[in-house]
């Protein structure tokens, strides 16, 4: 039924899995928009089960009614009613599948939806601390074990409901002695079929447990850096031999629930079996008495058959039904998780920006991995425990890549503990007025990237106010200020697209004139005319694959396209080659002019140029002020410089 709904590997813990009320209204409001539909289906499925037991009565009625008393006509009446029944039931499986799919696929495509949108509004930190994998596995896996939840369990539930309440009936109305004897054979099969279904689930859930792992190693170590880090470093003789582990652990489990899958069946068979040679054993001699008709006799028997499958499948259909609801519940965990950096209500669209940068007193701490993610979603909570155990051992406690490692002192014991995140940005102020350069200098880990990443939000202050043109970036809408940002990092991101639409993702109705104005203005445009397909050639991870200068250019150009008020450089730190350095800045050199620029700074002419110079260490500023002041000073600052012009007197 939901085999994906759990990955745990605690087997039997639905059981123990409470579904609360909240989660059955919640997926009842998933289903809303689909009543109309959902009655159709209902509806559809009491037809089949109505039509279905006709066929045994049709067939009773000619060993009783037509036969003794030589009614070829009735006999053909009946024999054209079992055809239609026939017919009606081959519509109505059609319609059903009609009304199931539709619903299902329907409810897929809403929760798919709903959870795209909001896991992709989600902070940074969200990413920083969620292992992709899981969260894919989530956005599909447990989508599909919603769905299913929706049409095959409830589906068949009320399908069985309704075919052993109908059959029950008729068995009753024929005679009910012998439907009464026919369920007292139930107990016989239900107790070892539960303990086997029991086994069944268990086994399924490892199964998804080992399916994922090995997905994780393929997905881990066939990409493109993960192909990399094995050939420079790995052997692929082990390699292939842990992964041919896991592929065996998933082949035995696979014939492991095979097995125990058909002897659920043959049991199954051997119980019809044995209830309809009962039914025969006991009815034949209530025939012989003349107290039963032989056509009913018949009819009792083909109905028997059909009874005991429905029958068990309710008896475990609370498991099915808590085991399926699971699936729901883990997608509303994710679509639960709180977004901490939203438009505040009333936030205004910042109007003509010119890129004003204030800091004023701001201080600031990462926030912790379990403060910003699910702890089942996190790459060091171990798999299973989504359920049951959500603050169990192992998911939290680490102080997530706060490189002083304060986590580790954390109390154990500690119901609650807290963990005191490492602040990172200490009571830092300042200000870059509107068309003024202002370099970031200091030592690596020092605080730079994190004051670029404030300006955007992609972290919001812990304490302290970051405004833009006087207005503090919390009261902006986000997209008006990150409208107004450029940023431009060391090794951007290309997506698997052509370079045009690369280009086109800062501003998606640009013409191609303007296209290639900028990637002129960036010095890129030559690069990008050489290539195979020009504008149309395919760039990112698998694609073709630019050097980092040319990347650094592309990135610039796609700047330029955006056209922001305020641009955040991160200067590359490894050395470009010469010529790549002249091409790098001359492209900078236009895409400066006129904007405020904030540049985390590795280069002396960059430095040099500046109209303010914050020299950072351990997230304090320690100096500030222009070139020349800062190096009579004779402190950090000069220290650093003397660094890169030695760095920059070596070439390469
Ligand atoms: P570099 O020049 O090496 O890029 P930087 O001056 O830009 O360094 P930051 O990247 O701002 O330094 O890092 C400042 C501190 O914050 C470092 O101690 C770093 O380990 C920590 N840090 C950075 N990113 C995160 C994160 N996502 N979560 C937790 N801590 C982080």
């Amino acid at each position: 039924m939901g085999p994906h709904a759990l990955m745990g590997s605690d087997a039997g813990a639905v059981k123990d899995v409470r579904i609360e009320r909240s989660v059955v209204r919640r997926v009842l409001g998933f289903a809303r928009p689909y009543r109309t539909m959902l009655i159709g289906f209902v509806v559809t499925l009491v037809l089949a089960a109505l039509v279905s037991i006709a066929t045994p009565l049709l067939i009773g009625r000619i060993i009783d009614d037509a036969i003794p008393n030589d009614d070829k006509g009735l006999v053909s009446v009946l024999a054209g009613l079992m055809l239609l029944a026939a017919l009606a039931e081959a519509l109505l499986a059609l319609g059903e599948r009609w009304w199931s799919s539709r619903i299902g696929e329907g409810l897929i495509y809403d929760l798919r939806a709903a959870l795209y949108d909001h896991v992709q509004r989600m902070p940074l930190a969200f990413f920083t601390s969620t292992e992709t994998g899981r969260l894919i596995s989530r956005m599909n896996n447990d989508v599909i074990g919603a769905q299913r939840a929706m049409t095959g369990t409830l589906g068949s539930v009320i399908s069985n409901v309704i075919v052993v309440a109908t059959t029950f009936v008729a068995l009753l109305v024929l005679e009910w002695r012998l439907a009464l004897m026919a369920l007292l054979l139930l107990p016989l099969f239900i107790v070892p079929a539960k303990r086997v279904g029991k086994v069944l689930q268990s086994i399924t859930r490892e199964g998804m447990d080992l399916n994922a792992g090995m997905n994780t190693t393929m997905t881990e170590r066939l990409n493109v850096s993960g192909a990399l880090l094995v050939k420079l470093y790995g052997q692929p003789g082990s390699e292939s031999q842990r992964f041919n582990d896991q592929a065996g652990r998933v082949r035995d489990i696979g014939v492991r629930s095979a097995m125990y899958g058909r002897v659920f069946v043959i049991a199954l068979t051997l119980v019809g079996a044995v209830g309809t040679a009962s039914v025969y054993w006991i009815g034949a001699r209530l025939v012989i008495d003349d107290s039963l008709a032989a056509g009913d006799l018949v009819a009792m028997g083909l109905l028997v058959a059909r009874i005991y499958g429905p029958l068990t499948a309710l008896t475990n259909a609370r498991v099915d039904v808590m085991t399926a609801l699971v699936s729901f519940e883990r997608v509303f965990e994710v679509l639960d998780t709180p977004n901490t950096i939203v438009d505040r209500p009333g936030a205004k669209a910042l109007e003509n920006p010119r890129g004003a940068v204030a800091f004023d007193g701001v201080t600031f701490a990462y926030p912790s991995a379990r403060d910003s993610s699910i702890p089942s979603l996190e790459g060091t909570a171990p798999a299973g425990h989504g359920h049951g155990a959500p603050h169990g051992h192992g998911g939290h406690g680490h102080g997530h890549g706060a490189s002083a490692g304060n986590g580790a002192s954390e109390p154990k014991t500690a119901p609650e503990p807290v963990a005191t995140a490492t602040v990172v940005l200490h009571d830092v102020s300042f200000s870059v007025p509107a068309g003024t350069m202002t370099a970031l200098v200091g030592p690596s880990g020092s605080g730079k990237s994190t004051i670029a990443s404030l300006i955007p939000r992609l972290y919001d202050a812990t304490t302290g106010t970051i405004s833009l043109d006087g207005h503090d970036v919390r009261d902006l809408t986000l997209t008006s200020l990150r409208g107004a940002v450029g940023v431009v990092s060391q090794d951007p991101h290309l997506f698997h697209e052509s370079v045009g639409s690369n280009l086109r993702y800062a501003r998606a109705d640009a013409t191609d004139d303007e296209l290639e104005a900028a990637a002129k203005a960036a010095h890129i445009h030559d690069v990008i005319a050489a290539l195979p397909d020009g504008y149309d050639t395919v760039v990112g991870e698998r694609g073709y694959r630019l050097s980092g200068g040319e990347k650094q250019r592309l990135a610039i150009a796609r700047m330029l396209l955006k056209d922001p008020a305020l641009v955040i450089l991160d200067e590359a730190t490894s050395h470009l080659d010469s010529e790549n350095e002249v091409l790098v800045q001359r492209a900078l050199d236009a895409a400066l002019v006129g904007r405020t620029t904030l540049v985390i700074a590795h280069r002396l002419s960059t430095i040099t140029s500046a109209d303010e110079i914050l020299v950072l260490e351990n997230g304090h500023i320690v100096e500030r002020g222009r070139h020349d002041d800062l190096l009579a000073s004779g402190n950090l600052y000069s220290e650093l410089y003397t660094t890169l012009v030695r760095g920059s007197e070596v070439p390469g």
